[in-house]
């Protein structure tokens, strides 16, 4: 066994961030008895959540020097899985009474941030969080005893510095702000605008305009159909979709869907690999994002590579700083504030002595055996945490762990069946329904919670 920090003892534990991950995993941790401060360097609890119309002043972000807007929610965004799934697992997403908010079951990202500070402020959250406090540096402090790290971190525009020593870190600092671009030959000395969509928050910029959209994520999908409005022309690239993919979307005479882009060229156009050409504009990045933690010095044992984060086991802790440093949200493809809340239970329950751990050499064994598999499988390494349906079970082992219950069946059986109508009907999904005997047994559970 790795040895617990002291057996079923209280630490005093630093929470980086107050989006989804770090409010629950600053609820759980109090739960158990630790001592907590939650350090976010926004003015109010949400994390991505937080809509804002400001955006970079490099539209591709990757400008080092540029300022980072944290959020990259656009104006239009609704949820893209149901309330019932998206809220945390005992404090459901319902629609509160007395309060005239979004009370579609896919509603707005205002609805789920208006959720959000109304957990925060159930549970108490907000008297443990350091408001505007950008956590700069983080890194072991050996010297001050084993398991130790320091925390530097300025407040309020770098007025105050602060540097602080704690028992644990919980890493929760979101992994949708440092974005990834697409290669594609020829882009250096093509003449129109790139963006990553990062940066996109209203259609009204691209009125007349050609507009390329590469990638195949829920955000291409949504803001492809946004821009569509008003735009001459808008195409969707995508990499997985085969080579002669040419495809006019149904409902649109100025939306169609290629194959991946071939090459650019310096009189403007884009040729696709179904050997069209077209002259374009813009091209929007929808290529999704790298983890990203600036802060974090542990001399090279945890690190990212092709977006892996590494070495983690059950993706939440590296080994050789087991159990005092640990991440919540790693895993993508998921539900994503259920599973914070299992993690956040097992990262407290773990911390106080009160849930064992296999030692570092385990650890590592289940995590090359893991990498192994993925490498057997052919995966690519930015895939290693992508989960898709196996979070179930990994939720489940968390749930195990912790001595919770399992993910509900309907939870299980209406994400499902939401992948499956998105995937159908892109245009409805949001809107049009079937599942409403799941729908019955959510609320029967809910109940529960009311
Ligand atoms: P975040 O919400 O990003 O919160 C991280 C917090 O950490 C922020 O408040 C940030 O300010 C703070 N922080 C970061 N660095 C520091 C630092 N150094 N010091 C102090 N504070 C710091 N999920 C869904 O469930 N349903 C959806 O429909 C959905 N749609 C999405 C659409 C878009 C466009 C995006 C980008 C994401 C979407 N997601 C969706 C995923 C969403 O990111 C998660 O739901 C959730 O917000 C992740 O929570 P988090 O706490 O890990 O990160």
């Amino acid at each position: 066994m790795a040895p617990a920090l002291s057996p079923t003892r209280s630490h005093h534990v630093a929470v980086i961030g107050a989006g989804p991950a770090g409010l629950v995993a600053a609820r759980e941790l109090r739960r158990e008895g630790h001592s907590v401060v939650v350090f976010e360097k926004q003015k109010q609890v949400g994390g991505t959540w937080i809509y804002t119309d400001e955006v970079e002043s490099d539209p591709l972000s990757v400008d080092p020097t540029r300022s980072v807007v944290h959020s990259s929610v656009y104006r239009s965004l609704r949820i893209n899985g149901t309330r019932e799934c998206t809220g945390y697992r005992d404090f459901p997403f319902v629609v509160r009474s007395g309060v005239s908010r979004d009370p579609r079951r896919f509603p707005s990202h205002g609805e789920v941030l208006a959720y959000l500070k109304d957990f925060a402020k159930e549970f108490g959250i907000e008297e443990m969080v350091r408001f505007e406090t950008e956590v700069v540096k983080v890194s072991p402090a050996a010297e001050e005893g084993i398991g130790k790290w320091r925390i530097e971190s300025t407040e309020k525009e770098k007025k105050v510095r602060r540097d602080e020593i704690y028992d644990a870190v919980v890493v929760c600092n979101g992994h949708y702000v440092e974005p990834r671009h697409a290669e594609i030959p020829g882009l250096s000395s093509w003449p129109g605008k790139e963006m990553h969509s990062h940066n996109y928050r209203i259609p009204e910029p691209f009125r007349d305009k050609v507009v390329v959209l590469i990638g195949n994520s829920s955000s291409a999908e949504d803001i492809s159909r946004d821009i569509a409005r008003v735009a001459k022309e808008v195409h969707v690239a995508c990499r997985s979709n085969p080579a002669d993919t040419f495809i006019k979307q149904t409902g649109y005479n100025n939306l169609w869907t290629h194959s991946m882009i071939e090459s650019v060229h310096e009189d403007g156009s884009v040729v696709y690999q179904n050997g069209k050409t077209i002259s374009v504009d813009i091209i929007m990045h929808c290529t999704g994002y790298k983890y990203h933690f600036p802060f974090l010095d542990t001399n090279g044992i945890v690190t990212v590579d092709d977006n892996r984060v590494g070495p983690l086991y059950k993706d939440v802790f590296p080994p050789a700083f087991a159990p005092s440093l640990s991440f919540i949200g790693i895993p993508w493809q998921v539900l994503p504030f259920p599973m914070f809340e299992l993690q956040s239970k097992w990262i407290a329950g773990v911390l106080s002595g009160r849930i064992p751990l296999p030692s570092k050499e385990d650890m590592m064994i289940e995590i090359k055996t893991f990498y192994s598999t993925l490498e057997v499988q052919g995966i690519p390494k930015r895939y290693t945490h992508r989960m898709g349906n196996t979070q179930f079970e990994y939720d489940n082992w968390l749930a195990s762990q912790c001595g919770c219950s399992e993910t509900e069946e309907w939870r299980k059986e209406m994400c499902l069946a939401n992948g499956v109508r998105k995937e159908a009907h892109p245009e409805t999904y949001r809107d049009e329904w079937d599942d409403h005997h799941l729908v019955s047994e959510a609320y029967q559970d809910f109940s529960l919670y009311s």
